[in-house]
């Protein structure tokens, strides 16, 4: 309990210069709204101007490399983007996951790269449909979870993200019922590894959230916010998710 509600905002690959004008008035909602931590992770080339018009907000990146600094081409360190003004960074997204092949080791291991660039980091896990299908989902996932869990992981740096593959740009979202009991799982899953303080991790929602599911899903018990794809890239409607997390 006590868990401030963690509202973030995933840009993608979507966003150029014009769009930092919503940055700042999405800053300006995250102002209105002290209670609420709210952040935008933006694509790597906006970090910079965004910071500087982020408001209430803070900035965050959506993916770094686990090692410190090397023969990389197109990689960017955790230590580059808390630079550029990133406080925050995901790691894990299905997008990567599944296009990009990453695996639960390299998930873990750039977590605590960023934790020790001084990065939080937000760390996504989901199930397919096939999956949620054959009944199977809270295993897996909470199994996918405790694989891509960092050393250390501590509620003050790491927060995780539930975001059902199949939930995800589609504008379909499982039952109220259903997060209910995967947040659950996944908490008790957390407590397994990392004791009491599993109680202080912020566990958030991801896929289709929109205004009009936000309220419903964040006040699940086990629901600390929301990780919000397409409706974060514009102020007009990012805000009412922000404002259903107050
Ligand atoms: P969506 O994306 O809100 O557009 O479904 C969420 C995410 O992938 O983080």
């Amino acid at each position: 309990m006590g868990r401030r509600k963690l509202v973030v905002g995933n840009w993608k690959m979507n966003g150029m210069r014009a769009h930092l004008d919503e940055v700042e008035a999405i800053g300006a909602v995250a102002a209105a709204h002290p209670d609420v931590e709210v952040g935008l992770c933006l694509p790597a080339t906006l970090i910079m101007a965004g910071f500087e018009r982020r408001g209430a907000a803070f900035i965050g990146a959506q993916n770094c490399h686990m090692d410190f600094s090397g023969a990389y081409t197109g990689s960017l360190s955790a230590e580059m983007l808390a630079e550029a003004g990133a406080s925050w960074v995901i790691t894990g997204h299905s997008e990567r996951r599944e296009a990009r092949g990453e695996t639960n080791a390299d998930i873990a291991a750039k977590s605590v790269a960023a934790h020790n660039a001084g990065i939080n980091v937000i760390l996504c896990v989901g199930e397919t449909l096939a999956v949620r299908d054959a009944g199977r989902a809270e295993q897996v996932v909470a199994d996918q979870l405790l694989a891509s869990l960092p050393e250390g992981a501590a509620a003050d740096w790491l927060a995780v993200a539930y975001e059902p593959i199949w939930a995800i740009g589609t504008g379909r979202i499982p039952t109220i019922e259903a997060v209910a009991t995967m947040h659950a799982a996944l908490r008790a899953a957390l407590a397994s590894r990392i004791g009491a303080e599993a109680d202080k991790v912020r566990i958030l929602y991801g896929g289709s959230m929109n205004g009009d599911n936000a309220a419903d899903l964040m006040g699940i018990a086990d629901v600390d916010g929301g990780l919000v794809g397409g409706a974060s890239l514009t102020a007009a409607k990012f805000a009412p998710i922000i404002e259903a997390a107050d």
